[in-house]
C-alpha cells in the first residue's frame, strides 16, 4: 500500500507530493524505463514505516542495457566529440537544476533516508548543487604537460613529447544510503567533467534523489547514454563490477563490500576506487577550548545520526579532564531533540533500515554486556520508527566490538590517555583510517599529532570540515583513491603520453 500523506509535512513542495504519487522509473540511453522483468521493490520512510513509492527492480539484463547504451554514448555519441566548454554548461546546468529543486531534493532526501531536511536542504542539497558547479569548472582545465624528453639511444635526435589526460571510459558508480544525493555527486559531477559516461547504481534504502538527480541531468541536456540510472540491489552493483565492458568501479560503502569489488573486478582489471567504513578518532587535549569542544565532538559522532563515514566515533581524551569532557558530551546528547527528520525541530531523526536499527542496538548490547557504561543513551528510542538514542559509553577496553568496529549509529566510546605515554599508538589502533580530529589549543599538539595520524583527513578543532576543493580518501582499510578536489580528475582521467620525433 502506497501511503503518501503519511509520510510528508504539513506543507511539502507540491512537486515532492506529485513525485511520490507516483512510481518511478529508471534512466536508460536516454529514456524512462521499467526493469528488464517489469519487478519493482518499494522504498520506505524510515520513520513512518510506511512506503513511500517504488522503483524498478533491475537486474543483470538492465545491466547489459545500460553498458551498451554507456559503450555506444562513449566511443560514437556526441559526449567525447563535445568540446570541454559545452561540458561546462551542462554540468553547470545539472548544478542550477539541483539548486531549483532544493526543497524536493531535501524532503526527498529526508523521507527516504530519514535525516532532518532542515539538514538535508542546507547540507546534501546545497553541497551536491556545489559539486556539479566545482567540476563545471575543471571540464576546462584538465590538462597534460610537455615533457623535456632525451632518448638515450637517440642522441642528436629531436622530440617534442607531452601527455594527454583522456577518459576513462564507461564508469560504474555504487553509492550508499547514508548521504544518497552528496555520494552520487560526487562521483557523477567529476566523471562527467572528464568525459566519462556513467552507469549510478543508488543503494536500495534511498533511491529517490538519485531519480531525480536523473531528471535534471536528462533536463540540463545531456546526451542519451551519457548518464544511466538502475535502481536495484546489490547483485547489480555486483554485476557491473564484474562486467569487461565497464572501464571504472568507483564506491563508497562497506569495506566488506569493497573487498568484493576488487575481486570482481579482477576479470578485466578495470580501475577501482573505494572509499569505505571508518572508526575515525577524535583526540582532545586538556588544553582545549571545552566550551567548543564538547558541542563540537558531540555533532562530530552524532551528524546524520552516526550514519557518517567519518563519524569521531572514538574519543581518546586526556585523563586530566576525562571525567569532565564525558560528562558534557553526555549532557549534550542527552539534550537532544529525537524525532522525524521532516520536523526541522528535531537533531536526532531514525536510522535508515530495521536491519541497521538492529545492527547498532547489537552492538550496544553487546558492548554493555561486555562491561561498557551509558553516560548517555544506551539503547532504541520509542516503539516504532528505527530511533537509537544518542549513546556515549565509557570503561570500554580496546577488545570490545563497539570500540574496533563501524557501528554506523548516534554512538561513541570515550577513552582516556595519559599525554606523557602520546596518544599516537591509540589514535592509530585500527584498521580503518579515513579521519581523526584533534581538539587543542597548543598550535605544535595540533601539528604534530595531524602528522602522526595516519588517515586521509585530520581535522584541528572541527570535524566533519569537507571542502569540495579538498581531497577526500582513506588511509588503510578506509579505501583507494581520492574524491573531490582536484583529486577526482585523477581518478577518473588517464594519462597518455605521445613522443613525436621531429
Ligand atoms: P553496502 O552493502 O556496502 O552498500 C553500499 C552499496 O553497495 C549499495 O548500493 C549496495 O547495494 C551495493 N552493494 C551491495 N553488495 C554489493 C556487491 N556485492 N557488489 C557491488 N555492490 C554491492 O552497505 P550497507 O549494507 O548498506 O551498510 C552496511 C554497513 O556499511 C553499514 O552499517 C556501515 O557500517 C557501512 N557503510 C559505510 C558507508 C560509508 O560511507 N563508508 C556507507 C554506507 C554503509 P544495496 O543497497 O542494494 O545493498
Ligand atoms: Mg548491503
Amino acid at each position: 500500500m502506497i501511503s503518501m500523506t503519511a509520510t510528508l509535512s504539513a506543507d511539502p513542495d507540491p512537486r515532492t507530493t506529485e513525485f511520490i504519487a507516483r512510481p518511478q522509473q529508471m534512466y536508460v540511453d536516454g529514456q524512462w524505463v521499467e526493469s528488464a522483468t517489469g519487478r519493482r521493490f518499494d522504498t520506505v520512510d524510515p520513520a513512518t514505516e510506511q512506503v513511500i513509492t517504488t522503483v524498478p527492480h533491475s537486474d543483470a539484463e538492465d545491466v547489459e542495457r545500460a553498458v551498451r547504451a554507456a559503450r555506444r554514448a562513449f566511443e560514437d555519441g556526441p559526449w567525447p566529440a563535445m568540446t570541454p566548454a559545452e561540458r561546462q554548461r551542462m554540468i553547470w546546468r545539472i548544478a542550477e537544476g539541483i539548486t531549483a529543486r532544493a526543497d524536493q531534493f531535501a524532503e526527498l532526501e529526508s523521507i527516504d533516508n530519514g535525516k532532518s531536511v532542515a539538514v538535508a536542504k542546507a547540507v546534501d542539497v546545497t553541497w551536491a548543487a556545489e559539486i556539479f558547479y566545482y567540476y563545471a569548472g575543471w571540464a576546462t582545465k584538465i590538462e597534460g604537460r610537455t615533457v623535456p624528453v632525451s632518448v638515450p639511444w637517440a642522441p642528436g635526435s629531436k622530440f617534442h613529447a607531452f601527455t594527454l589526460r583522456e577518459p576513462v571510459g564507461v564508469c560504474a558508480q555504487i553509492t550508499p544510503w547514508n548521504f544518497p544525493l552528496v555520494m552520487a555527486a560526487f562521483k557523477v559531477a567529476p566523471a562527467l567533467a572528464c568525459g566519462n559516461t556513467v552507469i549510478l547504481k543508488p543503494a536500495e534504502q534511498t533511491p529517490l534523489t538519485a531519480v531525480l538527480l536523473a531528471e535534471v541531468i536528462a533536463e540540463a541536456g545531456v546526451p542519451a547514454g551519457v548518464f544511466n540510472l538502475l535502481t536495484g540491489f546489490g547483485d547489480v552493483g555486483a554485476a557491473l563490477s564484474a562486467h569487461d565492458g565497464v572501464d571504472k568501479v568507483a564506491f563508497t560503502g562497506s569495506t566488506e563490500v569493497g573487498k568484493k569489488i576488487v575481486n570482481a573486478a579482477s576479470s578485466n582489471l578495470k580501475k577501482v576506487s573505494l572509499e569505505l567504513g571508518g572508526k575515525s578518532p577524535q583526540v582532545v587535549f586538556a588544553d582545549a577550548d571545552l566550551e567548543a569542544a564538547i558541542p563540537g565532538v558531540a555533532s562530530g559522532f552524532l551528524f546524520n545520526h552516526g550514519q557518517t563515514c567519518t563519524a569521531g566515533t572514538r574519543l581518546l581524551v586526556e585523563d586530566a579532564i576525562f571525567d569532565e569532557f564525558t560528562q558534557g558530551v553526555a549532557e549534550h546528547a542527552a539534550g537532544l531533540r529525537i524525532g522525524p527528520g521532516l520536523d526541522p525541530t528535531n537533531d536526532i531523526g531514525p536510522l535508515v533500515s530495521r536491519e541497521q536499527l538492529s545492527k547498532v542496538t547489537g552492538y550496544l548490547d553487546d558492548g554493555i554486556a561486555q562491561g561498557a557504561r551509558a553516560l548517555a543513551g544506551g539503547g532504541r528510542h520509542g516503539d516504532s520508527g528505527f530511533y537509537v538514542q544518542p549513546t556515549l559509553l565509557v570503561d570500554v577496553n580496546r577488545d570490545f566490538n563497539v570500540y574496533q568496529e563501524e557501528i554506523f549509529g548516534p554512538v561513541a566510546v570515550a577513552v582516556p590517555f595519559n599525554r606523557d605515554r602520546g596518544v599516537r599508538e591509540a589514535a592509530n589502533d585500527t584498521p580503518y583510517g579515513l579521519a581523526a580530529s584533534v581538539w587543542t589549543r597548543d598550535v605544535s599538539t595540533a601539528h604534530r599529532v595531524a602528522q602522526q595520524i595516519k588517515a586521509g583527513t585530520v581535522w584541528v578543532n572541527c570535524h566533519n570540515a569537507f571542502d569540495t576543493a579538498l581531497p577526500f580518501g582513506g588511509y588503510k582499510q578506509s579505501g583507494w583513491g581520492r574524491e573531490l578536489g582536484e583529486g577526482a580528475i585523477a581518478e577518473y582521467t588517464q594519462t597518455k603520453a605521445i613522443n613525436i620525433a621531429l
